[in-house]
């Protein structure tokens, strides 16, 4: 298997990978999204609330306020010294005591840890009125998209098959009709001749073959799988790539020493 990237920042990456099949692209796919853990706010003690909201539907937006994940600091809650009881390995406070008239955004609350904050500063939460008090803790911990989705760490994670387009030179009449059926502006006119302008954005959904009566174009899957992933910022776009292959090889081996048994 190999990685090539074609574009990367901390929040996105663009890349390809060779020399694998179906079934590890997806695997890898599943990984990042489901099982790369990521901090959320799991329960939220409430004090105080005479906001128009229930408790219930403000700590669920609560919840899925993204924040700053240093996965070297927190223990997963079932594998920590605590087991799953709550102490500071694992666990991570946020407070709020705010009065109205005003709107609430994320960047109120005050974390115990300055460096495990929300990501966003301005994410809206609710709008208090006159006379309106909001007095909360909320407890945030390690956990995983198997769980719940607002421990995925991704926004976007998808691949798509690379595929190779060709054109029969000796049988294509330049008609132009498959330039006209696809959806993607994936094909060109140049010189009297129609050619590939970007394979990448080709989706394989074959409309440009269906069209062409003198079958002069083809388009096959190349074995390459062209992967885009978002981070929701959480954690570095690269960190939750690394840790995801991470986790398939250490199913993988889990899998092999329960086969050798
Ligand atoms: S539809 Fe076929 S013949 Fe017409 S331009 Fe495209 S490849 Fe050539
Ligand atoms: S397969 Fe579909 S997307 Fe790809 S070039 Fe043909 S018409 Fe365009
Ligand atoms: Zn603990």
């Amino acid at each position: 298997m190999r990685i090539d990237f074609l574009d990367e920042n901390e929040l996105k990456a663009r890349f390809i990978i060779s020399d694998a099949n179906i079934a590890l692209i997806n695997s890898l796919r599943r990984a990042m999204k489901n099982l790369v853990p990521s901090i959320a706010v799991d329960y939220v003690d409430f004090y105080l609330n005479t906001s128009y909201l229930y408790d219930e539907n403000l700590a669920h937006r609560i919840g899925l306020i993204p924040i700053k994940t240093d996965l070297d600091k927190f223990n997963m809650p079932d594998k920590c010294v605590c087991e799953g009881e709550g102490c500071p390995n694992c666990q991570i406070s946020f407070r709020l005591n705010i009065e109205g008239r005003r709107t609430v955004y994320s960047g109120d609350f005050t974390s115990d840890d300055p460096e495990i904050a929300p990501v966003y500063d301005n994410i809206p939460v609710i709008e208090l009125y006159e006379g309106q008090q909001l007095m909360i803790e909320a407890v945030a911990r390690l956990g995983t998209g198997k769980e719940h989705a607002k421990f995925q760490p991704v926004s976007v994670c998808g691949y798509r098959i690379v595929p190779e387009i060709t054109i029969d030179a000796g049988r294509c009449t330049n008609c132009g009709d498959c330039i006209d059926s696809c959806a993607r502006n994936v094909l060109e006119e140049q010189n009297e001749k129609v050619i590939v302008r970007d394979n990448m954005e080709c989706t394989m959904c074959m409309e440009c073959v269906k069209i062409c009566h003198d079958r002069a174009i083809s388009v096959e899957e190349t074995g390459d799988f062209l992967f885009t992933v978002e981070s929701v910022g959480t954690l570095p776009v690269r960190t939750i790539i690394k840790k995801g292959l991470e986790i398939l090889k250490e199913k993988a081996e889990e899998m092999n020493s329960i086969l050798e048994l």
